[in-house]
């Protein structure tokens, strides 16, 4: 696994050396010697991981960290601040600037390469997460107004908050901080059940095996993204990179230091609100703007995301796009006759039998009523006939059985064809083409294929 790492510090012999150590470890390496220097490279370069050291002169650290986060562009970006070995105080402020991570100088080089790896991990799950929802946008399903607010609205919420940890007075002290925001329950082995929403787990228990929880937590699928910050012994860096690698998000050092917990537990829940709402928001919005409810097809807009780009690679000398509209016979007779009950088997069966005839990179959507479109890329107009052709027997050749067998019912479709031309072709021109040659199968019969200009019809 590989990363790009922005180093900053203004001492010129920390960053080579910073430099050597990622470097041999194959991480891609940008540096900057000061802030305004970094916030300028991490906005131009996006790096996945920010190494920032706190003591600069003029913008420090802190300052430059505010900064990285307060921009939409930068603010998902992990930064580790480097501070000085005692710097309690430092670290603190850091984690309240929005920090995910720290590491003392001196750098000790297993450290350093445990934590960028564990971020680098983070990082992949944040943009692919970024990239579904800049997907999600394009297609308007994503407001991006409502689900910022639903993050702020979450954020201050109190998390559920479970503690694995045989050790009595540290237990004590872990609840006793952290009950005042969340609701905290707290295990001397491993216990099973509920679905907390942050894992402590001490690795040095006598009575279990910490490591084996936070392994277990991270492959089985209801927990695999639960953050878990795991309680280590500053002295013992095999225990702290042994628990990071297995997918501990965090370690905290025994003594804990109980305003070091209350941010580190913050900034875990804030990430984990994160990741659950732009997940939630996502997997729903885009199953509701691309499918049309009823049939499960997709729907008129997930149509026209689609086509239109087709259509222009098209002009431009690409594959050719042809569009079938199909638009069932009497209908309205259906509707009339048994109820809207039997009108939408009807139509769920239509949309089953159009699905059956379709190829996997064809795109099948239901326009509204009983009028829809089958999008068929890298096909011309004689390939679209024949599809359109083959839907029309397919439909008419067996009768819909509705009302659980009750009624059997001849049913009929009108399609249109037209295949995309020349370079003024639009998704709207191509559509409207196959709209006339619906048009004319309807005026001309019913229950037949009309291809329009430049298709010729399949009979
Ligand atoms: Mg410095």
């Amino acid at each position: 696994m590989s990363a790009r790492v922005l180093i900053v510090d203004d001492v010129e012999a920390n960053v080579r050396l910073l430099e050597a150590k990622l470097t041999l470890e194959y991480f891609d390496v940008l540096t900057a010697s000061n802030g305004e220097e970094a916030l300028r490279k991490a906005e131009r370069e996006r790096p996945d991981i920010i190494l920032l050291d706190v003591m600069m002169p003029g913008m420090d650290g802190y300052e430059v960290c505010r900064r990285l986060k307060a921009s939409s562009a930068t603010r998902h970006i992990p930064v580790i601040l480097v501070t000085a070995l005692d710097g309690r105080s430092e670290r603190l402020l850091g984690l309240d600037a929005g920090a995910e991570d720290f590491l003392t100088k001196p750098i000790d080089p297993i450290q350093l390469i445990a934590r960028v790896k564990s971020l680098s991990r983070l990082k992949i799950v944040i943009d692919e997460l970024r990239t579904r929802e800049a997907a999600g946008e394009q297609l308007g399903a994503i407001d991006e107004r409502r689900s910022a607010d639903a993050l702020l609205a979450a954020a201050d919420a109190p998390a559920r908050v479970l503690v694995v940890d045989d050790n009595q007075r540290e237990a004590a002290l872990l609840r006793r901080t952290l009950a005042e925001t969340h609701n905290v329950a707290v295990h001397d082995e491993p216990a099973g059940g509920g679905s907390p929403d942050l894992l402590i787990v001490s690795v040095l228990a006598k009575g279990f095996d910490g490591f084996r929880v936070i392994a277990k937590m991270r492959s089985a699928e209801p927990t695999r993204h639960l953050p878990i910050l795991a309680i280590t012994d500053p002295d013992d860096p095999e225990k702290t990179i042994r628990a990071l690698e297995l997918g501990a998000h965090d370690v905290i050092y025994r003594p804990i230091d109980s305003e070091e917990l209350a941010a580190r537990v913050r900034t875990l829940v804030k990430r984990k609100r994160y990741m659950d709402a732009l997940r939630a928001t996502l997997d729903r919005g885009l199953e509701l703007a691309v499918t049309d409810q009823l049939t499960g097809l997709f729907n008129r807009r997930y149509l026209s995301a689609h086509l239109e780009p087709m259509v222009l690679r098209a002009s431009c000398g690409g594959d050719s796009v042809a569009v079938l509209v199909a638009d069932i016979d009497h209908f309205k007779r259906v509707n009339d006759t048994y109820g809207h009950d039997v009108g939408d088997e009807v139509l769920k069966e239509f949309a089953a039998r159009i699905a059956t005839n379709c190829r996997p990179t064809d795109i099948p959507c239901r326009l509204g009523g009983e009028e829809f479109a089958i999008v068929m890329p890298n096909a011309t107009g004689d390939v679209a006939c024949l599809a359109a052709e083959r839907l029309r027997c397919h439909v008419a050749g067996a009768p819909f059985v509705v009302r659980r067998g009750a009624e059997r019912l001849e049913v009929t479709v009108s399609i249109g064809v037209a295949a995309s031309e020349g370079r003024d072709e639009t998704a709207d021109t191509l559509l409207k083409r196959a709209d006339e040659g619906l048009y004319q199968a309807k005026r001309s019969g019913r229950n037949r294929v009309v291809g329009k200009a430049g298709a010729p019809p399949a009979r």
